[in-house]
């Protein structure tokens, strides 16, 4: 007879993240990695770190990385919160802005681990469908709400917002805190970190994983009001003060202060991205009109899930997900040029 005690085991359907593979020579377009190194200044604070010193606790305030952080994007440091990834960031923010019985409110498509949250912390949640052409629609935010997220740009459809739709969020939505999740926008979207001066109900989220190289080390910050921050450090500093280690501190420092560096990769993918989107149109795809390190693109008459499975036997990674709306299209990360050219290569035989 089963025990009693299994009646209390949660039972929760996780986020799925992209796979991976423990296979060496993959072309890996799977999980929006960046192709690049990290910042040659990162690895070296790496290299230097002294190991001796990782017997202390890390500063549990990570004040010299939050303070590069409060520099770059020209706020204060009260107005930084920094932690394990950006996914850490926005599961604290969950627990500590979206405490309303009315629903939070976010896209139909969008990244699918806001449901999760919602579900393991008993957070009330609403979708509005984006529309045909995969764009979000202002008007649906109108409604009341406990408060929205939304990513932008958009992920896996990769589109952007401009900051007049960003402004008219924060217009219909003065009783509520909203949250834009802003993962890719280094990939040529528009931040509305400059906006959280005007808004105190406005949180901004970002991450070191995608345009700097460095998702293994988990770092993600936000910035917002010194009152939403100070929500959020309460929040933390009641379940794990110490979510950023003290290697990441002096990585993601290092990181924050390649100015050029940065801008270099960045540029270096967007440029991949726009070629390789001219050169699937070529081939009869649809590709949307990417402002992340990924395109989003479909085939008509063609199932995008054979193509994927098709790819995966030539140990070229994407993604597909079997989601209504989308279940025939493919999320494909930007590689390096000659990643790119392998995979166009791949995709152009398969057309055939
Ligand atoms: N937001 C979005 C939209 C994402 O796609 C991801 C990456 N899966 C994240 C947040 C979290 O990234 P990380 O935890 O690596 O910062």
């Amino acid at each position: 007879m089963e025990r009693l005690w299994t009646e209390n085991l949660r039972d929760i359907e996780p986020y799925v993240p992209g796979e991976q593979s423990g296979e060496q020579d993959i072309i890996k377009l799977n999980a929006n990695e960046n192709p690049y190194p990290p910042s040659p200044k990162a690895q070296e604070a790496i290299r230097n770190f002294d190991t001796q010193a990782l017997r202390f606790y890390p500063n549990a305030n990570a004040t010299s990385l939050k303070q590069a952080i409060a520099d770059y994007y020209h706020v204060g440091i009260k107005n930084v919160f920094l932690g394990n990834g950006s996914d850490d960031v926005i599961a604290v923010a969950f627990q500590a802005l979206f405490n309303s019985d009315l629903p939070i409110v976010f896209p139909d498509l969008t990244y699918s681990f806001y449901p999760v949250w919602c579900a393991l912390f008993n957070i009330p949640y609403k979708n509005y469908p984006v529309g045909d052409d995969f764009r979000i629609n202002a008007e649906d935010y109108r409604e009341k709400n406990g408060g929205v997220i939304i990513p932008n740009p958009n992920a896996p459809t990769s589109l952007g917002e401009g900051r007049a739709f960003v402004e008219k969020l924060m217009d219909y939505n003065r009783d509520s805190v909203v949250i834009i999740d802003e993962a890719y926008v280094d990939f040529g979207g528009e931040s509305s970190v400059e906006l959280t001066k005007k808004y105190e109900n406005l949180l901004v989220t970002g991450t070191f994983s995608k345009s700097r190289s460095l998702a293994g080390l988990r770092i993600g910050f936000a910035i917002g009001s010194e009152k939403l921050i100070s929500v959020l450090e309460a929040v933390k500093n009641s379940y794990n003060s110490y979510t950023v280690d003290a290697v990441s501190i002096e990585a993601g420092r290092a990181s924050i202060l390649d100015d050029a560096y940065f801008k270099q990769t960045c540029n270096k993918i967007i440029r991949t991205r726009e070629r390789v989107t001219a050169q699937m149109r070529e081939l009869g795809f649809t590709v949307l009109d990417s402002q992340t390190n990924f395109i989003f693109a479909t085939r008509d008459g063609m199932s995008m899930k054979d193509m994927f499975e098709y790819l995966k036997t030539k140990k070229i990674y994407i993604r597909y997900f079997s989601v209504p709306r989308i279940d025939n299209y493919v999320r494909i990360t930007i590689g390096t040029d000659r990643e790119m050219d392998v995979f166009l290569e791949n995709v152009r035989e398969y057309v055939k």
